[in-house]
């Protein structure tokens, strides 16, 4: 496995497997790997000639009250996975080479991206937009792998590569979780004993609204309140957000009566965390 560090290098080297006809995929990640990456990869491996992953903790997508500086980095053991899943190309640019001083363009996602997260995190789909299309054109991919963990973002992207004619494939990756639910995230390690516990009420409540569903009820507001009263019972979880959307505009919904994605954010203790399911009316 190769690593490269500058983005020059990194276009260069794209650029010269690209005229090879060789088919590329990548997979982005922040680093401090775990088994949500590592199936990606996977997933990108069985379609492409040459795999390209990315780790760059991007500054741009954090606001100035999240946690950039604490965002585990543990680069020998990521470096040690890639390897083992078969990646061909490491790129692990540093921040200052991704964006100059004066950088002053950005890619900006003006419908999907107001809602869920977008709502709370002010500017962190331009930055998530900006740095995905960068490392496009660093890496020149056929097609490139994104969780439904971050079921949002996965369609702010389709949406960015529909309406810029990006020439890439968007292939969507299942949520991996932990055996009893979690859904795997590297901020999972920010979490203490008793919030790992508490950390179960995200996907116990999907669980929960789900069998709600399943038996017809169809009133978000009653389904919302479910959620919320599951959540709020439990010492330092406190909810973010709780939305039920049409799986593919992200617009709110009343009724259940389409495909609806139900996403949710939680904070337990000061760890944010989300997760989502998909319930097909
Ligand atoms: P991150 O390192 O958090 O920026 O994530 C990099 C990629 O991995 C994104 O496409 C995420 O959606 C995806 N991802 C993160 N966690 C999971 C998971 N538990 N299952 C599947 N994909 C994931």
């Amino acid at each position: 496995m190769e690593i490269i560090r500058t983005p020059e290098a990194m276009q260069l080297r794209a650029l010269d497997l690209k005229r090879a006809g060789r088919v590329i995929g990548l997979v982005p990640t922040m680093g401090s790997l775990h088994e949500g990456h590592l199936s990606l990869m996977r997933m990108a491996r069985k379609s492409c000639d040459v795999l390209i992953s990315s780790i760059f903790v991007n500054p741009t997508q954090f606001g100035p009250n999240e946690d950039l500086a604490a965002y585990p980095r543990d680069f020998e053991r990521d470096e040690f996975l890639c390897k083992k899943e078969g990646v061909d190309l490491l790129f692990y640019p540093e921040s200052k080479m991704m964006y100059l001083p004066d950088a002053s363009v950005w890619v900006d996602e003006g419908r999907l991206s107001s809602g869920l997260c977008g709502a709370e995190r002010a500017g962190h789909f331009r930055g998530v937009c900006t740095v995905v299309a960068k490392l496009f054109n660093l890496t020149q991919p056929d097609l490139a792998v994104f969780g439904e963990k971050d079921a949002q973002q996965l369609r702010i992207i389709e949406r960015m590569v529909r309406d810029l004619n990006v020439p890439v494939k968007i292939v969507r990756g299942p949520i991996v979780r932990e055996r009893d639910g979690l859904a795997m995230s590297s901020r999972n390690k920010y979490l203490s004993e008793q919030e790992r516990k508490n950390a179960l009420c995200l996907r116990r409540s999907l669980d929960h609204v789900f069998e709600q569903m399943e038996q017809g009820e169809r009133s978000v507001p009653v389904l919302r309140e479910a959620m919320r009263t599951f959540i709020e019972a439990l010492d330092g979880a406190e909810v973010d957000y709780i939305e039920f959307v049409n799986e593919q505009s992200l617009l709110p919904i009343e009724q259940v009566n389409c495909n609806t994605l139900v996403a949710l954010a939680v904070k337990i203790g000061r760890t944010r965390l989300i997760d989502n399911d998909i319930f097909y009316a």
